[in-house]
Formats: C-alpha cells, sequence, structure tokens
C-alpha cells in the first residue's frame, strides 16, 4: 500500500514541546533529583495551581480523567440509588464513571446546534431519585453556567462539570470546572493541557468532597495505614505532574491559538454553508477553547461524510470523528436498554460531524489548504452532478 504522505496532520504535539523542551527536561530532571516519585512536589503544586487557575480551591491529581470522573462522583457522595443525567453524546469515560459508583445514568439529547447537552430534554427525566447532572464541556464549549445553575437550583440538583475537553475555558464570568460542585479534567496527551501520558484531576472549592478524594485515590488512607473506606491506588504521577506544570504557564496563549484557527476556519468555511458544510456553533467567542475544531456535513450537502474524509485523508490530511457512536448505541451498554432513535439529535450529529486539524501551531496556511480540499472536493461533486 502507497503511504501517503500527511501534509496536515489531526494533531502535533511536537510544536507544542519544542518550544519548551528546556523547561520540560528541567522539569522531569527535578523529579528524578529529589526522588519523590509518588505524590511528590510537583503533584501538590500542580494542584494549587491548575485548581486556582481553574476558578476553583483545590485540586487532587488522579491517574485518568475517567478515574477524576468515578472517584469524583463517590467523593461527592454519588452512588448506588441515585440517578445522574449526563448527555449521550460525550465520549463514554463520562458513562463510565457514573456506572462504577453504581449510581443510575439517565442520558439525554443534545443541542444540534452546538452539541452540547439539551437542558430542556434534561428537564423532562429528573426524577425523585435524581441526585446531579453531568455537563460535558464538549469540544471545548461550556454548557451555560447561568443555565446550568438555573436548572440544578430547580431541580435541586448537584452539578458535577466533565472538563475533560475545556481546561480554562470561559462562559458567562465562569471558567470550567468552577460552575458545579466538582469537576474532572484528564490530562491525556491529546488534550488542551496534556501530560507525558495518563493523568487526571478532581477540582472543587468543598473541603470535604477534596478530602475524601485524597483518600479515594490513596487506598483509602486518613493517614498512612490507616483505611477508612476502601479506595483504590489512583495517584497522578509526580512525573507527569512535572510535566504538566511546566506547560500550565503555556495554556492560556495555546487555548487562544485555538480560537484564533478556528475563527479563521469559521472565515473560510462560511461560503460553504450553502453546500451544507456547517461548523458547530460557539456561544462563547473567546471562552471557547477548542479541544476540537467540529464541523457537520447536513442533510442538504451532496457529499457523504465518508466520501470527504476518504478525500482528505487521501490528500493528506487527517480528520477524526468525535464520536461516530453515541454512548447509548455502544455494545458494552445495550443492557442500559436503550434503542436507536431514544436520542435522534446525538444519532444523527454522530453521522455528521467530522473533527479537522486543531493545534496549537496549525498555521494559517495549512488551515487554507484544508478548506481549499474541502471546497474543492465539494465542487469536484458539482460538476459531477452537471455532466450526469
Ligand atoms: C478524555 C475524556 C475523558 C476521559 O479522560 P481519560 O484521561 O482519557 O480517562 C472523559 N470525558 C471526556 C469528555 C473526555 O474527552
Amino acid at each position: 500500500m502507497n503511504k501517503i504522505a500527511v501534509r496536515v496532520p489531526f494533531v502535533d504535539l511536537n510544536l507544542q514541546h519544542q518550544p519548551i523542551q528546556n523547561q520540560l527536561k528541567q522539569a522531569i530532571s527535578g523529579v528524578l533529583n529529589r526522588g519523590d516519585f509518588i505524590l511528590g512536589k510537583a503533584v501538590a503544586d500542580f494542584e494549587t495551581a491548575f485548581a486556582i487557575a481553574s476558578g476553583a480551591e483545590y485540586g487532587v491529581g488522579v491517574a485518568s480523567g475517567t478515574d477524576a470522573i468515578a472517584l469524583g462522583l463517590q467523593a461527592c457522595n454519588i452512588g448506588v440509588g441515585d440517578e445522574v443525567i449526563l448527555p449521550a453524546n460525550t465520549f463514554v469515560a463520562t458513562l463510565i464513571g457514573v456506572l462504577r459508583v453504581g449510581a443510575k445514568p439517565i442520558l439525554v439529547d443534545c443541542d444540534p446546534q452546538t452539541a452540547l447537552i439539551d437542558l430542556a430534554a434534561a428537564a423532562k427525566v429528573v426524577t425523585a431519585q435524581t441526585k446531579a447532572i453531568i455537563p460535558v464541556h464538549l469540544y471545548g464549549q461550556m454548557v451555560s453556567p447561568k443555565q446550568l445553575l438555573d436548572f440544578a437550583a430547580t431541580h435541586k440538583l448537584l452539578i458535577f462539570e466533565d472538563a475533560a475537553q475545556a481546561h480554562l475555558a470561559e462562559r458567562e464570568g465562569y471558567r470550567a470546572g468552577s460552575v458545579g460542585i466538582a469537576a474532572a479534567f484528564s490530562f491525556y496527551p491529546s488534550k488542551n493541557l496534556g501530560a507525558f501520558g495518563d493523568g487526571g484531576m478532581l477540582i472543587t472549592k468543598n473541603p470535604e468532597i477534596a478530602q475524601k478524594m485524597v483518600r479515594l485515590r490513596n487506598y483509602g488512607a486518613a493517614q498512612k495505614y490507616v483505611h477508612v473506606e476502601p479506595g483504590t491506588n489512583s495517584r497522578l504521577d509526580t512525573l507527569q505532574a512535572a510535566v504538566l506544570l511546566a506547560k500550565l504557564p503555556h495554556l492560556q496563549q495555546w487555548n487562544g491559538d485555538r480560537n484564533s484557527i478556528a475563527q479563521q476556519y469559521d472565515t473560510e468555511l462560511a461560503p460553504l454553508a450553502a453546500a451544507g458544510i456547517i461548523p458547530i456553533q460557539n456561544h462563547s467567542s473567546a471562552g471557547h477553547v477548542y479541544h476540537l475544531y467540529v464541523i457537520k456535513i447536513d442533510d442538504t450537502c451532496s457529499v457523504e461524510r465518508q466520501q470527504i474524509q476518504d478525500k482528505l485523508t487521501a490528500a493528506g490530511i487527517q480528520t477524526g470523528i468525535h464520536y461516530p457512536i453515541p454512548c447509548h448505541l455502544q455494545p458494552a451498554f445495550t443492557y442500559l436498554g436503550y434503542q436507536q432513535g431514544d436520542f435522534p439529535q446525538s444519532e444523527k450529529l454522530a453521522k455528521q460531524i467530522l473533527s479537522l486539524p486543531m493545534y496549537p501551531g496549525l498555521s494559517s496556511s495549512q488551515i487554507k489548504e484544508v478548506v481549499a480540499e474541502i471546497t474543492s472536493i465539494m465542487s469536484g461533486e458539482q460538476q459531477q452532478l452537471l455532466s450526469v
């Protein structure tokens, strides 16, 4: 098979790491010199710095974003007998977190324009057992904090944010992670703030939740060898924390770059709207941190998504689909009893969305190349239609 030369990769972490290579190496050798590999100084420093930057008070570093959700829900005393509302169109980890604590997940559909949870739909599934809602700040855009707070107050629910795609995102004066009782972040390498491996964090303003989380990630120990609850081993690695601490000062700039890239995409893609290429809507302007830049290939488009993606791949432009199968249709979760047709907007989006290359360092000319290629795919199709 011929290997296609990649002109525009989907992500390129090197562009992020090369310019700060020395800082990263220093951070790693700092850990080496101190030898504090488990729950070392860098973990505590990063926890404080990230929590404060996100508008919370306490940060508790864990092994992954998934653990931040599962242990975080547990720390908030959400579990067996509780119902938790979450969107059907999220990464499965949100759902897995709910299932891990033994709570009952109640999925709801999304707004087709923003792909964010539909709070009107959520209002219809609240019962006496509902304990919390998990808004997922999908693609880097926050679910409206005002609407969320109203919703939670009306129905007397906790808000537990899945902010795994929204580090330092802002909307209506709130930062991602500062709206609810607690919030989970992931530091998976390609997230807006990524480690050199897995990592996650729970942030909160509530000292009891923070303390419980500190125990849960460390075998339930209140102090060494005194275990007050059945916890687990899920600590943020000191090496990863050191890397994250070195990268944190650059995050705002990187997010700004992502937002500018998105603006250029928006502008250059605008002429294709009539042809059915519609970017997911941004209601938070500069506060959207664009973990992903996602377009919809809608019903009116004359070319299938698969065809567009294949042609882009052939032209050396990598794309992704986030996510191709909504949670309720995943084979692992059929036992929950959901069916095709339950969440029409999520199902439709799953068929129509395409994530374009998005990362700090993506150049203006590369963006032009991507849009030019999509334009040419669309006009090629137009000509074919005319010639039949
Ligand atoms: C990445 C992600 C997670 C899971 O984080 P991991 O660190 O990969 O476990 C959870 N929720 C969302 C929305 C994510 O994007």
